[in-house]
């Protein structure tokens, strides 16, 4: 079932056992726009069996909110106008190469192109493999655009991100919602989780611009204002207490910096400002 914002605005929710991100819909009086398409034509599938069920304009859009397997893996069963920023389309590019049978998926997977997870997905819920191709996004941007879909205006833009490069987020104004798609969470580099520190207050600043109070997160659903404030109040915390690769320095700084010890979500972050600065030194 789709969850409701708004009278305009819904989301399927995540669902972690089978990697599935969160969804989205919006409409105006014209047209419905949808983001992030899913991870596989089953999931696809599943969401528009739902939107069916609404009674909303006809699907125009989908946006891909960034260049990860999960968010556009279902993109082929949209009759829609697919959009993307052109770090994603760059991504994507290589996809559509790729064959979905086994042999291929078992090559990709052991030259670290693919996740184990991902093929299983892939192998689980995308039927006609042997055949699939994903199909190319129609409309690529640079850093914003705005789409009218009748009284109902989305800004579409490309912003600082700690997970990728090409992350792309939907807001809509009138509303004070944002999608964020995965945004706002860390990444893996060489099997090491970390949070690219340099970017996380150029990212906080940009998602502050929104004057938004409903975030949707592509792998928790929603949050209120108070909950992404206490999520960017302790990555904060935890990014000043982290200078070097001593984790150990760090847990000390957090204590003389707060007077207190960091707590388990800030214990979890410091390791991942520790790991960043691992990785580039
Ligand atoms: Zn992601």
């Amino acid at each position: 079932m789709l969850n409701k914002i708004s009278d305009s605005i819904y989301y399927l929710p995540n669902q972690d056992d089978k990697e599935r991100p969160t969804l989205g819909l919006i409409h105006g009086d014209q047209y419905s726009l949808i983001i992030d398409a899913g991870n596989s034509s089953q999931h696809a599938k599943d969401f528009l069996l739902e939107i069916e069920k609404l009674e909303v304009p006809p699907v125009k859009y989908m946006v891909i909110t960034h260049g990860h397997w999960d968010h556009f893996l279902g993109m082929n069963e949209f009759d829609a106008t697919v959009i993307v920023n052109s770090l994603t389309n760059g991504i994507i590019e290589k996809w559509k190469g790729y064959s979905f049978d086994d042999q291929s998926l078992q090559k990709y997977v052991s030259t670290n192109q693919m996740s184990d997870m991902c093929m299983k997905t892939i192998q689980n819920e995308i039927p006609n493999r042997e055949n699939f191709k994903l199909r190319s996004p129609d409309l690529i941007f640079e850093n914003m655009l705005t789409i009218d879909l009748g009284n109902k205006i989305c800004k579409l833009e490309r912003i600082n991100s700690t997970h990728t490069d090409d992350s792309t987020t939907v807001s809509i104004p009138e509303e004070k919602v944002v999608f964020l798609g995965d945004c706002a969470y860390g990444t893996t580099t060489n099997s090491l989780f970390h949070y690219k520190q340099s970017l996380l207050l150029p990212m906080i600043n940009d998602i502050s611009k929104y004057n938004a109070e409903k975030f949707i997160l592509g792998h928790e659903s929603i949050c209120d204002l108070n909950e992404m404030n206490l999520y960017w109040e302790e990555l904060t915390a935890a990014s000043k207490a982290v200078k070097s690769i001593s984790l150990e320095d760090a847990l000390k700084s957090f204590k003389s910096q707060n007077n207190r010890g960091p707590n388990d979500n800030e214990i979890f972050f410091i390791k991942a400002f520790v790991n960043d600065q691992i990785l580039k030194s």
